[in-house]
This record gives structure tokens, sequence and C-alpha cells, in this order.
């Protein structure tokens, strides 16, 4: 706004300052102008003074001819008509503006008339008071001295003016006695002619005025109305005559130069060139502090964004260091768009710890996933799912290495959206060796040190699973309980170390009797074992009972205070369909009564529950 004020302001002034020189040049060229009117004025002033000086001075040397005919009339008396017809041809055929020259006498009555061709109607002519210039003739016989009468209609037609010269003659009583008038006509026209016929009339038009309406016009084409020059005229007595000129246009061009134009013209050209230069600086220096900001501004965004290319920089370098420390890491580090799956980042573990090359793992991620992770597909909806319902993005998969062989492997994911990119973000460590260790570990805790049988505690809880399983298929589940026959003879007689060699070889046999999966053979405590049949019912029960009989048997382990004299076993049997209304421990205490009658009964037998 503030911007649009000045340049408004700045407009304003220069227009204003245009304005001034315009008007200045405009000045400049009227001055100058005036001037060469001015000399046209004096040239038509001179023009007019030298026209007048011509007429009067004519004038005056006419009267002064007239004059001196009249002293010669005057002294020599009335003289005769052939000699004043001599003198008055003689001014006649020197000045053209005569129309005649006449003698009127004292009745003033024209006598002599000369030339008489063309002036026959002026001979006798009486001039009376009635004659236009009568006034005239009587006011130079009144003075007696030569009077030029206002312009008259001529007796010979047109216009024209008469000089009345008074004549007298001298009486014997030597006063004078007046007898006429030399009279000069001169026509206005042959006048006018004559006079301007010495001056250069080219130059101008003349009028001749008498009491301010025009007499005589002689025009010039283009003459300027406007620089007319008015000029009155003293003829003789008679002052009703004025002169007037008008430069013609030969003058005023002739007077001209084309000096004011081409200063008026300079000046206007000086004028614009120079606002406009001072425009152009003006727009100059605004785009100089346009120019300047616009830098500055770049300056600026040239600092900041240096600034953000070193934070830049540094981020890439930070970034940088951290994926070159990701390939120091044991475990794999993927990242690949989901569903093209091409690789974002894998650090060098992803591969080098399958055998692939970066290339080839690559490649088969994007060609075949199934390769090399099998389940690949049904696992990324896994993972998709897990996402969705924020369970646990930790998965237990496993990858193919480059030799075929399988590599346990616990990815931990995360997915990822970028814009329309959705990635799996993938960190897989190898825990083979740790699920091993687990399952070993898992072993050995449900297992008998001594004998390598399962133990109590798998015996419990094989029985609650197993129990659980077979009430939802209703089938039976059998127990066999056994103890070994007087064992502690058996150790009292051979030993603790041939006991426990007895009891590692009684738990083969029983381990060679089981042959379905499911059934287990487990140390129930001491030398007693516990076998667990899974949909089995006494006939199936009752032959294992009798095949551990037979293996013991043929095991052939003497024992020397028994009267059998080899070691035998006691076996408990009982049977349940697992239902709602019964319970393991009951099964249990069943099959142990069943052993009791077993022992009660003689031993190295089987009781099946329940006993009769
Ligand atoms: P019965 O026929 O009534 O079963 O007589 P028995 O002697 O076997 O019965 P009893 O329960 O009184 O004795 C069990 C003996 O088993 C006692 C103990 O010394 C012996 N025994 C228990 N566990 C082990 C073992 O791990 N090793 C050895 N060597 N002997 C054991
Ligand atoms: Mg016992
Ligand atoms: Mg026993």
């Amino acid at each position: 706004m503030d911007r649009l004020k000045s340049s408004l302001a700045t407009y304003l002034g220069l227009g204003g300052l245009l304005c001034v020189l315009l008007l200045a040049s405009a000045w400049l060229g009227l001055e100058l102008a005036n001037s060469e009117r001015q000399r046209v004025r004096e040239r038509l002033n001179f023009q007019a003074r030298a026209l007048a000086h011509q007429l009067e001075a004519n004038l005056h040397e006419q009267v002064q001819g007239l004059d001196l005919l009249a002293e010669l009339w005057t002294h020599h008396g009335r003289i005769q008509r052939s000699e004043w017809e001599l003198n008055a041809r003689f001014y006649i055929d020197n000045f053209p503006g005569y129309q005649s020259i006449q003698w009127a006498d004292a009745d003033l009555r024209i006598h002599w008339v000369e030339p008489l061709q063309g002036n026959e109607v002026a001979l006798n002519y009486w001039l009376t008071p009635m004659s236009p210039g009568y006034a005239t003739a009587m006011a130079a016989r009144d003075t007696g001295k030569p009077h030029l009468s206002d312009s008259i209609e001529l007796l010979q037609g047109g216009r024209g003016f008469v000089l009345y010269t008074p004549v007298y003659l001298r009486a014997p009583d030597g006063n004078l006695q007046f007898d006429g008038f030399m009279e000069g006509v001169f026509r206005v026209g042959n006048l006018m002619n004559h006079l301007l016929e010495q001056a250069d009339s080219q130059l101008f038009s003349v009028r001749l005025l008498e009491h301010g309406q025009p007499l005589y016009v002689r025009a010039q084409p283009d003459s300027r109305a406007e620089d007319t020059l008015r000029l009155p005229l003293q003829l003789l007595n008679n002052r009703s005559f004025e002169l007037e000129l008008s430069p013609s246009a030969a003058l005023v061009k002739s007077l001209s130069t084309p000096l004011p134009a081409v200063v008026f013209s300079a000046a206007v050209t000086i004028s614009l060139l120079l606002i406009a230069a001072l425009a152009l600086a003006r727009d100059n220096a605004r785009r100089a502090t346009a120019l300047s900001a616009s830098n500055r501004l770049l300056n600026l965004e040239a600092e900041q964004r240096q600034e953000i290319e070193g934070h830049l920089l540094d981020s890439r370098e930070r970034l940088q260091l951290v994926l070159d420390l990701t390939d120091s890491s044991r475990d794999a580090l993927f990242i690949f768009e989901l569903h093209t799956r091409e690789l974002l980042h894998m650090n060098c573990a992803t591969y080098s710890s399958l055998g692939y090359s970066a290339e080839e793992f690559r490649q088969l991620l994007r060609d075949d996933p199934e390769r090399l992770i099998p389940g690949f597909f049904a696992w990324l909806q896994l993972v998709q799912q897990a996402n969705r319902l924020n369970l646990s993005m930790i998965f237990q998969r496993e990858m193919q290495r480059r030799d075929g062989s399988l590599q346990a492997a616990e990815i931990n994911t995360q997915l990822a959206r970028q814009g329309e990119r959705e990635y799996l973000i993938a960190v897989a460590r190898d825990n083979g060796e740790r699920l091993q260790l687990e399952a070993q570990l898992q072993k050995q805790s449900q297992q008998d040190g001594l004998t390598g049988l399962y133990n109590r505690r798998y015996f419990d809880r094989q029985l609650q699973s197993e129990w659980r399983r077979l009430r939802r298929s209703d089938s039976p589940l059998a127990i066999l309980m056994l103890d070994v026959d007087h064992f502690k003879l058996f150790n009292d007689c051979l030993g603790h170390l041939a006991g426990d060699d007895a009891l590692r070889r009684v738990a083969g046999a029983l381990r060679g009797c089981l042959q379905r999966e499911g059934d287990a053979a487990c140390r129930y405590g001491g030398e007693e074992f516990v076998i667990i049949l899974a949909d089995t019912g006494l006939d199936g029960a009752a032959h294992v009972a009798a095949r551990v009989h037979q293996r013991i048997a043929e095991l052939g382990i003497a024992h020397p205070a028994t009267e059998l004299g080899r070691l035998a076993i006691s076996i408990g049997v009982a049977i349940a369909k697992p239902g709602q209304d019964s319970e393991p421990d009951q099964l249990i205490a069943q099959a142990d009564q069943a052993l009791y009658a077993a022992k009660h009964r003689g031993r190295n037998q089987t009781c099946v529950w329940p006993v009769e």
C-alpha cells in the first residue's frame, strides 16, 4: 500500500514537472513567435510610414508644382492658355496620379482642362455650394493655401481627390485679387497604384481609409488581419485618411524562421526526455531497491537452505552410520514394500546368515518369497491381522538357507505406511539353538534322571491333558500302576547300585512294551511306575500288562531273596471314561487299589479295578 502511494506521488510529481516544462516550452516558443511577430509589425510599421511619407511627399510635390503655377499666375498675370497647358502637361506626365489639372475662375467655373480628352465633362463645370469639394475650395480660397478635398465622386466617374490651389492676380493697386483655383484632380485608384508601384507592394495588403471607410483596397492573398497596422495620414489640411497595412503571407514567411517551432519542439522533446529519464531513473531505483530486497531474501533463503542442507547432511551421515551399524548386528534387518516386496533396506546379516548374496536374497524375496520363508503369504496375512488387532508382532518362522536347510527365525515385525506405500520392517534372529536348548530343558524337566522315563510331574500333566482330550472324544483311558516286588530285599541282598541298575532295566522293558504314540511310561516314585494308555479299554490294558510281565520275566533279573528267584512286578489296572463326574485322581486311586490287591494276592500279577 505504501509502495503504491509512493509510486503515485512520484508519478504525480513527474506529471507536474512535465506540465511545468511543457508550459515553459510553450512560453518560450510563444515568446520567440511573438518576437517574430514583432519583427513583422516593425517591418509593417516601417513600410506604412514609408508609404505614408511617399504619399505625403508626392502630394507635396504636386502641391509645389501647382503652387509654382499659381505663383507664376500671381506674378505674371493670367498666363497664356498654351503656356498653362504646357506646364500642366509637364506635371501630369511626371505624375501618373493625376486625372487632370484644371483651372476654375473666380466664379468657380472650370475653363481650362488638361488633358481635355477623357475629362470633357469637367469643362465649364460650376462649383456650387452643393458640390462636394466646395467647402474645401472655400477654405483654400480663404486661407490662400492649397487644400485637399475629401474623396469625391468625380465628374468623370470613379472617386478622386481635388487639390485646390488658389490663384491670384495682382491688381494695379498692388492687392491680390482672387482668380480661381488651380485644381489638381487625382483618381484614387491611379494615385494609389502609382504609389504602390514604388513600394514593395507584394509584401502587404493596403487599404486607404477615409473616415474609417475603405476607399482603396489592394489585397494580397493570405494577409494576416490580426497584425493589421493603421496609420493616420495628414494630407495637407486633410486628416480624414488613414493607411491600413496587413502583412502578406509572403512577408510573414520571409521574416519567419523555424526557430520558434524548433525551439518549442526541442524544448518539448527535452522535457519529455527529461521526464522519461527521471521516470526511468526512478523506476531503476525502485527496481534496484526491489532487487536488493529480493537479493536479501535470496541470501536469507540460501543461508536457510545451507543450514537445512547441513542438517540434512548430518542426518544423512547419521542415517548412513545407523545403517552401517545395522551391518554389524547379528540380527537380520530388512525392510520391504509389502505388495511388490521390493527391498528398501537390508543389513549384511539378512542375506549372509542364510548364505545368500545380497542380490540373491533381493530376487528371492521379490520373485519366490515362499522359498525364502515357507508360508510367506500366510505369514503376511497373520502380520496384518496382528497389526489390526494390536497383537504381538513377533513370529516364529523358518527361513530357508541357500543350501536348502531351514533356519529357525524369530521375526519381530512392524508395519509402516509412507503415503501410498506400506512397508514391513522385519528384524529376524536365528533362535534355533535357543529353541533346541529350550526343548532340551523341557525334556529334562519331564524326565526321570535314573531311568530316563517321564517323571511324576510329566505324568500328572499328561494325565490331566489326556483326561481333557478323551473327555471330548468320549474314549476310555487306562492307567497301569506298577510296583517292583520285594525290592527292599533286593537292595538289601544285592546293594543299592544293583537296585538302580535293575530299575533302569525294568524301565527299558516298560518302554519297549509301548508301541502307540501317546502311550507314556513314567516313574511314579521309588520302585513304582505308571503307564498311561490313551483310547485303551480293558483288553488293551490287560494286553499291555501281560506283555510287561513277560518282558520283566525275559529280563531275568535274579532276586535271590524270593522264591521266584527273579525280579518281578505287580500291576494294578484302572480304566475310566473321562466324564464330568470323574477325576483323574480317582483313577489313580483305583489303580493303586488294584495294585494293592495284586500285591495282596501274591505279587507278580495284575489286578484290575474294581477288585473282586
Ligand atoms: P513289596 O513287594 O511289598 O513291594 O515289597 P518291597 O520291599 O518292594 O516294598 P517297600 O515299599 O517296603 O520297599 C521299597 C524299597 O525300594 C525301599 C527302597 O530301599 C527301595 N528303593 C526305592 N527307591 C529305590 C531306588 O531308587 N534305588 C534302589 N536301589 N532302591 C530303591
Ligand atoms: Mg513300593
Ligand atoms: Mg515294591
